[in-house]
């Protein structure tokens, strides 16, 4: 759902809008609503004067540092295409400086921290091996910061914070037994409800995290906390004022229809598609939802699960949606939404070249599949 900032073929892309950004920063005011910041110095609040009071959105790449150690034990700056191998750490004063500067910015409204590794790919604090003591309490410090900052009001309480994840946070944690994790536990009492809402967890952030893969997923991830989804919830329900009311109204089930993973197609000739499909997290957020709010979801309306549906192809709950004959639902992720209740019907998915145009008829998306089965691996 997040700001997939880059999603194929992107870097370049990225890259020359953050140069773009550091042009507006010196010659455009008041209007900078983006800033892109690869050096904690950068993180003076000094920066933060009149002209960035519109600034929304902040991406600081200074907070993961990467370096390159051989054979010899020597440290090399890493260059462009050699991504083995390298180390990843967390840059101290970055970890220091990033919340009271970000308080600065009364309009920040979403907050991306990590790196940028040396071939260009944006990540934040994903799974990336041995972690060191002293990075696992420059993390857990970081978040606590967060925490304070919300419990304060000295951030925005409708602010976003994406890259970030507890040092505990695996796929391998105990999914029987409750972390007893402080950080986890207050910042689930203390960022923005719907944001904990949306948390990561148990090293969900991580689950796209194969180098190998060609569609290596550019999602920017909520905090990934060591806590089970379940725990989340409850302190949600429990401990927040609104929790439950929030977690499962109707305004809440249908945006989790419009998270479905979205990838974007670049073909030789061409305008770009993008394609939707559902991921087993995903569907289990949308199932958990019906099931704890005893939503009959029946009842809603064919048009709005619809319209819920399509801001997955948006690229984040900002943006308008691309033209429908770039749009494709994968076929599965429709028969999996269609049996969890859903009131939808193929003729409002399919494009021209999916169907015959005779309803009913030939639903399968035949052509879909087989030209662009790659897609959804
Ligand atoms: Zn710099
Ligand atoms: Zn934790």
């Amino acid at each position: 759902m997040w700001a997939l900032v880059m999603d194929f073929l992107p870097y370049q892309s990225v890259l020359s809008s953050a140069a773009v950004s550091r042009a507006m920063l010196r010659e455009t005011m008041p209007l900078v609503t983006m800033l892109h910041l690869d050096c904690s110095a950068q993180l003076h609040a000094g920066v933060a004067s009149l002209r960035y009071r519109d600034v929304r959105d902040i991406y600081i790449y200074s907070l993961l540092r990467y370096s390159h150690v051989d054979e010899d034990d020597e440290v090399d700056e890493p260059d462009m295409d050699d991504d083995e191998g390298l180390t990843t750490q967390v840059d101290a004063d970055t970890a220091v400086r990033a919340v009271p500067f970000l308080c600065h910015f009364p309009k920040l409204e979403r907050v991306f921290l990590g790196g940028r590794r040396p071939n260009g790919r944006v990540e934040g604090f994903i799974c990336s091996g041995d972690i060191m003591d002293e990075d696992r309490e420059r993390m857990t410090t970081l978040i606590d910061a967060f925490s304070g900052a919300f419990r304060a009001r000295a951030l925005a309480n409708n602010l976003w914070v994406l890259g970030l994840r507890c040092p505990r946070s695996s796929r391998t944690a105990n999914m029987f037994s409750d972390s007893t994790c402080l950080t986890c536990r207050a910042a689930c009492r203390s960022f923005p409800l719907e944001s904990v809402a949306d948390f990561e967890c148990e090293g969900s952030s991580c689950k796209n995290l194969s180098r190998n893969s060609f569609y290596y997923s550019e999602k920017l991830y909520s905090l990934d906390v060591c806590l089970r989804r379940e725990k989340i919830e409850e302190i949600i329900v429990e401990e927040r004022p609104g929790g439950r009311d929030s977690l499962y109204s109707e305004a809440r089930f249908l945006s989790l229809l419009g998270r479905g993973t979205r990838k974007i197609v670049v073909p030789d000739e061409g305008k770009e598609l993008f394609v939707v499909k559902y991921n087993e997290d995903e569907l289990g957020d949308i199932r958990r939802c019906i099931v704890h709010s005893r939503m009959n979801v029946k009842m809603l309306s064919s048009a709005a699960v619809t319209d819920a549906i399509k801001r997955s192809f948006a690229e984040d709950e900002r943006d308008p949606l691309p033209p429908r004959d770039q749009c494709y639902l994968a076929q599965n992720s429709f028969y999996d939404l269609r049996s969890l209740g859903l009131v939808i019907d193929e003729a409002n998915f399919l494009n021209a070249d999916e169907w015959d145009g005779k309803k009913h008829v030939s639903i399968h998306p035949v052509q879909l599949f087989s030209n662009y089965n790659w897609r959804f691996t």
